[in-house]
């Protein structure tokens, strides 16, 4: 992050901490608040070093309510506020942090609530496994079972499972889902085998539930004893036609280190997949993303849009933090329109943004001709040759050579894998229509004064 935002952040937190002064009691917030800081901002949590692991736990137990509601006023955005100690900071991970509950079995066994179906967007790279996650959860146990959905990080694995749990309980609520990763599973197994094991029985508590959600399977891997433990659990649910869904980075047989009998069995289901969205795709995402914060999609500028979803389509959750990071910038700046230049701060210290401004202008300029025109980019970049989208592609190839000076041949790139010879052949064009019409003279003048707007 630019030292520019890092100090816009603690100034953010001083303007938190000075509310939060007015409306807590002034010995928990001298106690406790005081010298807090935003240690990082990692996606969609926010982590706020605190002085002492006593701080941390009475902070995140009763007063994270009042605390996110403050977050949110002033930055716009749904971070999750989580506290830590201070001293602790580099030995866990964020997530480890959330885990700090206290029951029985599966202390972070809980649904997140915000992964549902209505807010999962559909496309061809993941139809399939939304359409048999959505089969399994209004029929558990009857159909798909196991449901065996894999792919690679940050493409909906965790979402789908979670939607799954979620609505499941929402049409029946007396069904019980446990919704576990199987690293809890293995440390909650260790923890049982190596207690005295005089309270609950672990595997009754698991057979006790209707739905078996196990995220991240993968990570059993060469763990023998939990493994077993698991297929006597898998062998009841199955018997009892219960419900199980599985979701792992690889495909069952690529397993390796995971028992023949069970990964040949993870196959007996249905097995889905969930791969790498569109820029398109990913587009859809971002919009709703958008929406879902509470901000409208004409508040960005539209290269701004494309420009997001090109570089983050491998991981839908780093586009989620990347556009977290942004709305946060946007709202501690108090700006009220995001351009190239804000997002370029705000993901600076993500991806490399220095090929932003003259790639996202060449969509600028794109978008401005295809408007003027009243046409699509995509006809204007595309092989149509009908006269008016042929003068459009023209006046844009033009606009692009003299306003960015792009290789031709990353422009032919543009228009449909064009031959540099083409490129030129417009070029030429409209520099001999610029010497005898002056009309194309007064349509350039107007196309770069908005394109430079
Ligand atoms: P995985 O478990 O496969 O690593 P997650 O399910 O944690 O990925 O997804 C990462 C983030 O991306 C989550 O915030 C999730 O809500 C979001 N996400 C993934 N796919 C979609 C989608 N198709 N529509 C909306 N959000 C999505
Ligand atoms: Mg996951």
């Amino acid at each position: 992050m630019s030292l520019n935002t890092l100090s816009e952040i603690s100034t953010l937190w001083q303007r938190i901490l000075q509310d939060l002064s007015k409306e807590l009691d002034k010995m928990v917030y001298d106690a406790f608040l005081k010298d807090s800081y935003i240690h990082s901002i990692d996606n969609d949590k926010m982590i706020i070093a605190s002085n002492s692991s006593l701080a941390a736990s009475i902070l995140n137990q009763q007063y994270i309510d009042l605390i996110t509601g403050i977050v949110h006023r002033e930055t716009g955005t749904n971070f999750k506020v989580i506290f830590v100690n201070q001293d602790e900071i580099p030995s866990k991970s964020p997530t480890e942090f959330e885990n700090e509950g206290n029951s029985n079995f599966f202390k972070n066994c809980i649904l997140d609530p915000q992964f549902t179906f209505d807010n999962f967007v559909v496309g061809p790279s993941n139809k399939e496994a939304s359409q048999a996650s959505l089969i399994a959860a209004s029929t558990p146990g009857q159909f798909y079972n196991p449901l065996f959905i894999y792919g690679g990080s940050g493409l909906g694995k965790t979402h789908l499972l979670n939607a799954i749990g979620n609505y499941v309980k929402e049409r029946t609520p007396s069904m019980k889902v446990l919704y576990v990763t199987a690293q809890d599973f293995l440390y909650q197994y260790l923890d049982y085998v190596n207690g005295d094991q005089k309270n609950e029985n672990l595997s009754k508590y698991i057979k006790g539930f209707d739905v078996f959600l196990l995220d991240d399977v993968q990570m059993l891997k060469d763990k023998k004893k939990t493994l077993e433990f698991f297929f006597d659990i898998y062998q009841y649910f199955m018997q009892n036609k219960k419900q199980i869904v599985l979701s792992s980075d690889r495909l069952p047989c690529e397993l390796d280190g995971i028992d023949n009998r069970l990964v040949s069995r993870f196959m007996d289901g249905l097995t889905v997949q969930v791969s790498k969205p569109s820029t398109e795709m990913c587009e859809d995402i971002l919009k709703k993303k958008i929406i879902g914060a509470g901000l409208s999609v004409e508040e960005f500028d539209p290269e701004v849009i494309s420009f997001i979803a090109e570089k983050f389509k491998s991981s839908i959750r780093e586009l989620n933090g990347a556009l977290n990071r942004i709305i946060f910038i946007k709202n501690i700046r108090h700006a009220d329109h995001i351009n190239i230049e804000l997002t370029c701060d705000a993901l600076s210290n993500l991806v490399n943004v220095s090929d932003a401004k003259s790639r996202v202008s060449e969509q600028k300029i794109l978008n401005n001709v295809s408007s003027y025109y009243n046409l699509s980019v995509n006809q204007i970049t595309g092989k149509l040759k009908t006269g008016s989208i042929v003068n459009a592609r023209h006046i844009a190839i033009y606009l692009i050579r003299s306003m960015l000076d792009v290789p031709l041949k990353q422009i032919g790139e543009l228009f449909s894998n064009r031959d540099h010879t083409t490129i030129m052949y417009s070029v030429k064009k409209v520099e001999k229509m610029l010497t005898t019409d002056h009309e194309t003279k007064v349509v350039l003048d107007e196309l770069k004064k908005r394109i430079s707007a």
